[in-house]
């Protein structure tokens, strides 16, 4: 039998302390109510938002994000690091879903990229 430290470290292992210290700081966030969608860091993949949001795991067809709604069909991002230029493409009308969840994407990538150069 084991007891569970509650103060483990659950990122103790991530190299970049700045991320890690982001993911501690979003993560006892979000128990205070914060929108996952407006993290730059990701629990589940332990990096920063930009440079996981292109795995599959980030479609969210219930909520829009990374979803066409007109085609029913997941939507491609791009992050250009050195441009901050952030584009979410549907992969089969190639138009930009124009909806709040997309523009709550592309928000929380740039201020990820912000965060992470800073
Ligand atoms: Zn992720
Ligand atoms: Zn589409």
């Amino acid at each position: 039998m084991t007891t569970t430290e509650t103060t483990t470290d659950r990122y103790a292992d991530v190299s970049n302390r700045s991320l890690a210290d982001v993911l501690r700081a979003e993560d006892a966030a979000e128990e205070d109510g914060l929108d996952p969608f407006e993290r730059v860091s990701c629990r589940l993949h332990r990096r920063w938002i930009h440079q996981c949001v292109h795995s599959s795991t980030h479609v969210v067809a219930v909520t829009g994000h990374r979803w066409c709604r007109d085609c029913e069909c997941p939507a491609a991002i791009s992050v250009d690091e050195l441009l901050g230029d952030v584009v979410v493409r549907c992969t089969r009308c190639l138009r930009v879903p124009a909806t709040a969840a997309t523009r709550q994407l592309v928000r929380a990538c740039r201020a990820s990229l912000a965060a992470a150069t800073a």
